[in-house]
């Protein structure tokens, strides 16, 4: 498969394709079964029964290392912004073969908060992930949505929601390496490229840039956050994650008692120093 194909496509495209597209008379008949449901600790897995399709559905070997992840995922997350998700989360794993009709892609997935849900497609071979430092099938990226929008509330801003994943992630799609290993690029590779590229999205841009393109934003947006949380902490820049984005400016001067626009001098200069391939 192409590299370029392993791009995750996303919760809010989906969800638009979902409501305006072929399933517009029913937007819920993705959800129809049969699926098999394993459960562990905080993750209630739906899966295809063997043979349900052409392309595999999980073996029991895959579906516990499945379940192991994300329980393990949901840790890392909680640790890492300092909050104690503990709802159970749905998973509905689609086989490859039939996740581009039923969820609008097959070679990720997407979350819906409300029903502490997540559509995801089964691909049978695993990708690494370097800063999990483990193989697995699901990634953290659509999990980091369902547990911050679990203790924060539905998300109203791009820039903090897709922020939050993709800097919990490190990553932002895929690629093959040179021994022949699918693994999640990481935010550096594409902050490297986008320095050199002079592409460097300033914090007014990421914050209302809903129409940029997700491989120039995504892996912007993360490392914008990742920086947040280094400068001012964690659970400062929680208090800010549910605010929409046309009250955001207002929120942030408040909290922080400085301008959002005042970051941009520092921040780029951050970038352009820690991102440079120039770097001694
Ligand atoms: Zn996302």
């Amino acid at each position: 498969m192409a590299i370029s194909n392993w791009y995750m496509k996303y919760w809010h495209f989906i969800t638009l394709l979902l409501l305006f597209g072929c399933n517009r008379h029913d937007p819920f008949a993705f959800l129809e079964g049969p699926w098999d449901l394993h459960t562990s600790d905080n993750i209630e897995l739906y899966v295809r029964p063997i043979d349900f399709t052409n392309s595999e559905s999980p073996d029991s070997l895959q579906i516990d290392l499945i379940l192991k992840n994300q329980n393990a995922f949901l840790d890392t997350i909680n640790n890492w912004l300092n909050i104690e998700s503990d709802s159970k989360f749905k998973i509905f794993l689609y086989n490859e073969d039939e996740a581009l009709e039923l969820i609008g892609t097959n070679t990720g997935g997407f979350v819906n908060g409300k029903r502490k849900s997540m559509y995801y497609t089964f691909l049978s071979k695993p990708v690494y992930h370097p800063r999990l430092d483990v193989f697995t099938y699901i990634g953290i990226h659509e999990l980091v949505h369902l547990a911050a929008s679990d203790v924060f509330g539905l998300p109203n801003n791009r820039m903090v929601n897709e922020g939050y994943a993709v800097a919990i992630s490190d990553s932002y799609g895929a690629h093959i390496d040179q021994n022949g290993i699918i693994k999640r690029t990481q935010n550096r590779i594409w902050m490297e490229r986008y320095v050199s590229e002079k592409k460097l999205l300033t914090p007014n841009e990421l914050l209302y840039g809903n129409e940029l393109p997700e491989k120039l934003y995504y892996p912007q947006a993360g490392t914008f956050i990742n920086w947040l949380f280094s400068k001012f902490g964690v659970d400062r820049i929680n208090k800010i994650y549910y605010t929409d984005y046309t009250n955001f400016e207002r929120a942030f001067q408040e909290e922080f008692g400085i301008e959002f626009n005042s970051l941009e001098t520092e921040y780029l200069k951050y970038c352009a120093e820690e991102f440079s391939v120039n770097k001694p």
